[in-house]
């Protein structure tokens, strides 16, 4: 790896050793850095160290500071600067400036996310001179996979699943080449020596017995590993099942067969997709058949945003974050017409989930459908073919991520299939961002392009391990300062998605390479996540720590924002186990470090008919008539539900209806009244299809005559639903499907008032406790509307609210928040 760089010699030089701290490592740094060594003609050294990369640089002093200021101004893509620690060491005698292999004992101390190619390999790629010409795994150091095909640390090829594929002398050649973009580009490969491309025509109809499947459960490394046969198999040997791999070409028969109208199956970075065209609403409705996921909306892969613009408004903030190299889907808000082009592709919503391509495989398919258009002009220019990309999923499972698995597991879902053989070790979500109210992003699900990027924490302590929530689950592992959150794991409900827990804490540990010391899970007992981690202590000999739902909601947010002082936290949110056994959920909290005292909460509803009614939001609508008196109308107004006169006597007689103030459960009240939603078919719908009709209008400017706060620190709306009551339907409006203008206003009318209300109820209490900082946490602050209004009123009183950025808001977020507190609990005295 000793490059060298010819310099004259000079005099009167001064030496400066560098540390350079970030994200340095595995990003082409070292070759960046060699670069601009011989642009200003310095001597000197750079290496990796334990801590970043360390740099001596000798020369002129105003050259090094020139040298300096480049370094931070024109860092590769990938690489993020956190600090630069310089001092003045002793000059040595003029020499060249060389690329140092790592110290002994050295270990990569992180892999980047996986990214999406960059546009140096596109234009190489759709160059036909060039020879990875159409390659589908071209990538380089400043793209392409990452986390997905690690095994563990150090971030070397042998360690990826790439350790299948020896180099070929051109590769070997280019990532030996401190000049060479792909100098040390671990997963570097081209069309002689990486795995090609293979169409599957057929999947074998459902309930075929396929082999794998049943491998669930060994780690992580061995799921991923092969196709199938022994794991030392060639693996470029064609399958049976595919179709010879030189005739067809692999692209053009899948995108024959998406124009016909069939479901493909496509490998991406962290699993597979399924794949058809969004404008043909047949293939749109098989797939939400098959998927059995009957109003859950879809995302909508595009060539570029400008082919958007027919069916979203993107301004520039979603612009730049569709563009970005970490391509998340991003939710945009509909055109009017959208529905009537992409027909059940986002049924009901006002927004629509759009990403761009992010694996070179995606270009080859809009390169394909455009005729094999020449040069790269075809990329910036609108392409009306629109593909639904939905997670390869049964439905609430895993992601799938392998071959045999995808053979076995999408029978019946997927026709065909488009893949190759470089094995996800790894399975990792697309990440579902927004931008909120003040335009900054927030994460809905984080995972692919961010894990396992490190969020900074203010303190170090021994590595903590918090296993997250039942729903939305993420675990986080701490290492000194850093807590590192996986990608999006899911609800526990199934034993695959239980599994995966395990396995995304066994790869965890081996690509941050730190054990736990501690470990800290929710207060329920009796969840996957806290009986795991239960178990894993036990096993380990280790301390452990319950930690409230709520709690850890504003801890997540004071933990990326490394606030260390106690603050005033706001948890709105679905139902977590309270301390009193109780189920919480619209709390106002004192969070000081690992304690908390509970200052308030919202008016509780009864969940008539225990956790159904967090899906039948008419439920809710029944329990907030029964709290203002008017449980007369309960069976009238929704005469259209067979179970009315049941949740009526249940309510009137307080069977089988625990209380909870849980904010999200008003969204439920809200819609039920107002008759926007009736029943929810995914976790949040109703309050999604609220907020969306209230976006509509403007919000009403007063709405103090519908809260108070009583003396005991309840948030009381009553008099808020009396108004919802009277503005809803009182009864079923037969046929009539659209919500009236009276829903709407309706809708704008409850989100200016919990907005209100909640900014005046956290101002009371920063004002008592003298403090200027609210921090709030839990799902319902996705909604923009509601967080606009608290933010806004807040500053008003001069009080800065604190929100979640870094890790979503919602039940994703909750490992981050567990792990902080246990932090503070286990090992800095509480
Ligand atoms: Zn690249
Ligand atoms: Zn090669």
């Amino acid at each position: 790896m000793a490059a060298v760089a010819k310099q004259p010699e000079r005099t009167h030089e001064q030496r400066r050793r560098l540390s350079v701290r970030g994200v340095v490592q595995g990003v082409g740094f070292r070759p960046f850095v060699f670069r601009l060594a011989s642009r200003y003609r310095i001597g000197g050294h750079v290496r990796n160290d334990g801590s970043g990369v360390l740099i001596e640089a000798q020369g002129p002093a105003t050259t090094l500071d020139a040298f300096e200021r480049a370094l931070r101004a024109e860092a590769p893509p990938l690489a993020r600067i956190d600090g630069i620690d310089t001092r003045t060491v002793p000059a040595q005698m003029p020499g060249d400036f060389e690329v140092l292999p790592s110290g002994p004992g050295h270990v990569v101390t992180a892999i980047g996310p996986d990214t999406g190619v960059c546009d140096a390999c596109l234009r190489e790629m759709f160059d036909p001179r060039e020879r990875r010409w159409r390659y589908p795994l071209i990538n380089c150091t400043h793209c392409g996979p990452r986390f997905t095909i690690t095994r563990s640390l150090p971030y070397d090829r042998a360690r990826t699943s790439m350790a299948r594929f020896p180099m070929c002398t051109d590769c070997e050649r280019e990532y030996r080449d401190v000049g060479d973009r792909r100098f040390h580009a671990e997963p570097i490969a081209c069309p002689r020596c990486g795995p090609p491309l293979r169409w599957i025509d057929a999947l074998p109809p459902a309930g075929a017995a396929m082999r794998a499947g049943d491998r669930r459960g060994t780690e992580p490394g061995e799921i991923a590993a092969g196709g199938g046969g022994p794991r030392e198999a060639d693996p470029r040997e064609a399958d049976p099942r595919a179709v010879d791999p030189r005739d067809p070409d692999p692209v053009s028969a899948a995108v024959a067969r998406l124009r016909t109208g069939v479901v493909v199956a496509i490998k991406g970075l962290g699993g597979f997709h399924l794949a058809c065209e969004a404008r043909d609403a047949r293939a749109v409705s098989r797939l939400r058949e098959r998927k059995q996921r009957e109003e859950k909306p879809f995302a909508v892969l595009a060539l570029n945003a400008a082919s958007l613009s027919g069916v979203a408004d993107i301004d520039s903030v979603d612009g730049e974050l569709l563009a970005g190299p970490e391509r998340p889907i991003v939710l945009l808000p509909k055109r009017p017409d959208c529905d009537a082009q992409l027909a059940g592709v986002a049924p009901g919503l006002h927004w629509l989930g759009a990403m761009l391509p992010y694996t070179p495989l995606h270009y080859l398919l809009f390169h394909e459908w455009l005729g094999r258009p020449a040069g790269t002009g075809w990329l910036e220019a609108p392409c009306p073919w629109l593909l639904v990309m939905t997670s390869a999923n049964p439905h609430d499972e895993p992601l799938v991520c392998n071959d045999d698995e995808a053979l076995h597991r999408l029978a019946g879902i997927a026709d065909a299939m488009l893949t190759h053989g470089r094995d996800i070790v790894v399975r990792c979500d697309d990440t579902v961002v927004r931008s909120g109210s003040d335009r900054k992003p927030q994460f809905l699900r984080r995972a692919r392009g961010q894990t396992p990027r490190a969020i900074a924490l203010s303190r170090a302590t021994p590595p903590v391990l918090a296993t997250g929530g039942w729903l939305k689950n993420t675990v986080c592992l701490t290492r000194g300062d850093e807590a590192f959150v996986s990608q999006h794991i899911g609800d526990l409900d199934t034993a695959a998605t239980r599994a995966f827990l395990e396995e995304s804490v066994a790869h965890l540990r081996k690509v941050i390479a730190v054990e736990p010391a501690a470990l800290a899970h929710d207060l329920h007992p009796d969840l996957h996540s806290s009986r795991f981690a239960a178990a894993l202590a036990d096993e380990m000999g280790l301390p452990r720590l319950a930690v409230q739902h709520h709690h850890a909601h504003v801890a997540a947010v004071l933990a990326e924002h490394r606030v260390d002082e106690p603050v005033v936290g706001l948890a709105l949110d679905g139902v977590g186990l309270g301390t009193d056994g109780a189920a919480w959920g619209g709390e106002l909290l004192w969070v000081d470090g690992a304690r908390f005292e509970r200052l308030g909460h919202l008016t509780a509803l009864r969940l008539a008919g225990g956790d159904r009614a967090a899906r039948e939001p008419w439920r809710m609508a029944a329990s907030a008539l029964h709290l203002i008196g008017r449980g007369d109308e309960i069976v009238e107004r929704f005469a259209d539900q067979p179970a009315a006169p049941t949740v009526a006597t249940m309510l009137a007689r307080g069977l089988r209806s625990p209380a909870t103030p849980s904010l999200g459960r008003w969204f439920d009240a809200a819609a039920g009244l107002l008759g926007v939603r009736a029943l929810s078919s995914f976790e949040g719908q109703a309050a999604m299809a609220l907020e969306g009709l209230a976006a509509t209008l403007a919000l009403p400017r007063r709405t103090d005559a519908l809260w108070r706060i009583d003396d005991d620190g309840t948030l009381d709306l009553r008099s808020l639903l009396v108004a919802l009551a009277d503005l809803g339907p009182a009864a079923p409006r037969a046929g009539e499907r659209v919500p009236t203008q009276r829903a709407a206003w309706g809708a704008a009318l409850f989100h200016a008032t919990i907005g209100d209300a909640l900014t005046a109820w956290a101002a009371a209490a920063a004002r008592r406790r003298a403090c200027t900082r609210v921090a709030a946490g839990g799902g319902c602050m996705l909604n923009a509307l509601v967080s606009r209004r608290l933010r806004d009123g807040l500053a008003r009183e001069g009080i800065e609210l604190l929100e979640a950025r870094a890790v979503p808001p919602n039940d994703g977020g909750l490992s981050l928040g567990q792990a902080w507190v246990a932090q503070r609990a286990l090992f800095q005295g509480g």
